[in-house]
């Protein structure tokens, strides 16, 4: 558990939806949920809840999608950056951020795996996976040659 009590900041990628939050965040769990990962494209995501009271929309209106009767996903219109996660918890509303959504996420560590049955990998914080700064330039560039050699075997086949 997280016990930062400080405000946090965050919003999309482009902007126009800004949101604060204060208090401590009542847990901050990784979450492997089909649900989450259809809405986000990611195969686990990372979320920061806290209770409604705490939570400020400063800027922008979210839009707003029901991925069931009782849950708000919302999202920005413009740059469709995932933003919360809205329902009850134990009677209450809570909202989760995307942790990524934060201005500084560093210190917000997942305190545990939810919907862990329902992975899509096996092992989604393996620290024995290679661990690159960057997107591996090898890749690129094989895919730069072959697509190279793909057009030439076209171009004379075409010209045969
Ligand atoms: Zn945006
Ligand atoms: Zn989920």
């Amino acid at each position: 558990m997280n016990d930062n009590p400080r405000k946090v900041a965050g919003g999309c990628h482009c902007g126009a939806v800004r949101y604060e939050a204060t208090g401590t965040p009542l847990y901050i769990p990784y979450c492997h949920c089909e649900t989450c990962r259809k809405t986000t494209g990611a195969p686990v995501v990372a979320f920061i809840m806290f209770g409604e009271e705490n939570v400020l929309f400063t800027k922008g209106e979210r839009k707003i999608y029901r991925s069931s009767p009782t849950v708000k996903r919302t999202f920005c219109s413009d740059c469709g950056t995932p933003l919360s996660y809205e329902g009850d918890w134990g009677g209450n509303t809570i909202i989760e951020f995307y942790v990524s959504t934060l201005d500084d996420p560093e210190g917000f560590v997942p305190d545990r795996h939810v919907f862990y049955g329902e992975r899509i990998i096996p092992n989604p914080t393996d620290q024995n996976l290679c661990a690159q700064s960057r997107r591996p330039m090898v890749m690129i560039v094989h895919g730069w040659l072959a697509s190279l050699f793909q057009a030439s075997q076209q171009w004379s086949r075409m010209s045969s």
